[in-house]
């Protein structure tokens, strides 16, 4: 692909109608949503769609979320519409909920894999929503890191990944919730989470009843209920090594003084309850903030720092699976290169 001059602008009105025209045009623009940077481009246009695929370098077979400004252009992209997608989407958007809908025709095959369904929501981020209104159209958006990497929260993330590939670089700051949407396959009965992310599974149930999750790492293997779902992803470059299970802590710990014997540099993702017995013993630690909602909001900077510092081998423990616990697990899980369960 040819390199081209990416331009790096604060999310001000002006450069907002800027960058969407670049979109009406055809070309990418990462922006920032309320979960992670997007990178988007007209959901409507196969070529444009195409060049986001190829500026990620993601393969063809890992769908797109298409991002919309209001319930009325739902039409445009979803062939069927439910009272139970009514319902959730007068309920969660805009927010971080993704619904699988049966696709309409129009939907160029490139963004959704060639499934029959496609991935829809509505952003919350201002920033979003203006940018998606000023293109006039539904704008396709994965997270604009390159493929398997970590997913970026602040546009210098997107810069270090993508600059010299896409057009346009909308800096809105740091994204609040830090964690990708929740997808909702709402074909499935129950309702199927293949994603677990920024509307939790406490707040679904409470809204639509019971709700199944899909394991981490079932989508490997045959008939792929979610393509995307790889279970390597997200990952840093440093070997990251996952500690669950009652005495996660302690393991932890043992591990960490093991690997320093060995000569190789530990960093540590650490809630604030878990610092001070990591403090002093030669870690380089990086702080997640005191519960699960900073936590998901850190993580990934946090992995992006670790590396960006040179250590050989980051360590975290799983943090539960309530609230955004359980999105957060399942980020972990797929970006270890080893779980240890305890
Ligand atoms: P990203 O936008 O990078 O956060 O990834 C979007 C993810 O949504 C994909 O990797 C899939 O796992 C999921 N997804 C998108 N479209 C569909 C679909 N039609 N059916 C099931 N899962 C989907
Ligand atoms: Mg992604």
């Amino acid at each position: 692909m040819c390199f081209m001059e990416t331009l790096l602008l604060p999310a001000t009105s002006d450069n907002i109608l800027l960058a969407a025209e670049t979109i009406k045009k055809g070309g990418l623009v990462a922006f920032p949503t309320e979960t992670v940077y997007g990178l988007g481009a007209n959901a409507l246009d196969a070529m444009a769609a195409g060049r986001i695929f190829e500026a990620k370098q993601r393969p063809a077979t890992d769908p797109l979320i298409v991002h919309l400004s209001g319930v009325e252009q739902m039409e445009q992209v979803a062939s069927q519409i439910s009272p139970l997608a009514l319902q959730l989407a007068e309920t969660f958007w805009p927010g971080p909920l993704t619904l699988i809908l049966p696709k309409q025709p129009l939907v160029p095959e490139a963004v959704t894999a060639g499934l029959n369904t496609v991935a829809v929501r509505i952003p919350s981020h201002p920033v979003a929503l203006a940018l998606i209104r000023a293109a006039n159209t539904p704008v396709a958006a994965p997270s604009a890191n390159r493929f398997g990497r970590t997913s970026p929260t602040t546009a210098r993330h997107v810069w270090h990944d993508l600059q010299g590939r896409i057009e346009i670089i909308l800096d809105g700051g740091p994204t609040p919730v830090g964690v990708e949407s929740t997808v909702l396959d709402i074909c499935a009965s129950p309702p199927c989470i293949l994603r677990p992310g920024g509307v939790t599974r406490e707040r679904l149930e409470a809204v639509i009843g019971p709700v199944t999750v899909l394991a981490s790492g079932a989508a490997l293997e045959g008939s792929l209920p979610s393509p995307g779902l790889l279970s390597k992803h997200y990952a840093p470059r440093a070997e990251l090594v996952l500690f669950m299970g009652a005495n996660a802590l302690q393991e932890l710990l043992s591990y960490v003084k093991a690997e320093q014997s060995a000569g190789r540099r530990i960093g540590a993702l650490v809630i604030n309850a878990d610092a001070d017995l990591l403090e002093g013993e030669g870690v380089l630690v990086y702080h997640l903030g005191a519960d699960v909602d900073s936590a998901a909001r850190s993580i990934y900077a946090g992995m992006r720092w670790l590396d960006s510092q040179g250590v050989d081998v980051i360590v975290c423990r799983d943090l539960g699976e309530s609230g955004l616990g359980l999105a957060i697990r399942d980020r972990l899980r797929r970006a270890a290169s080893r779980v240890i369960t305890t």
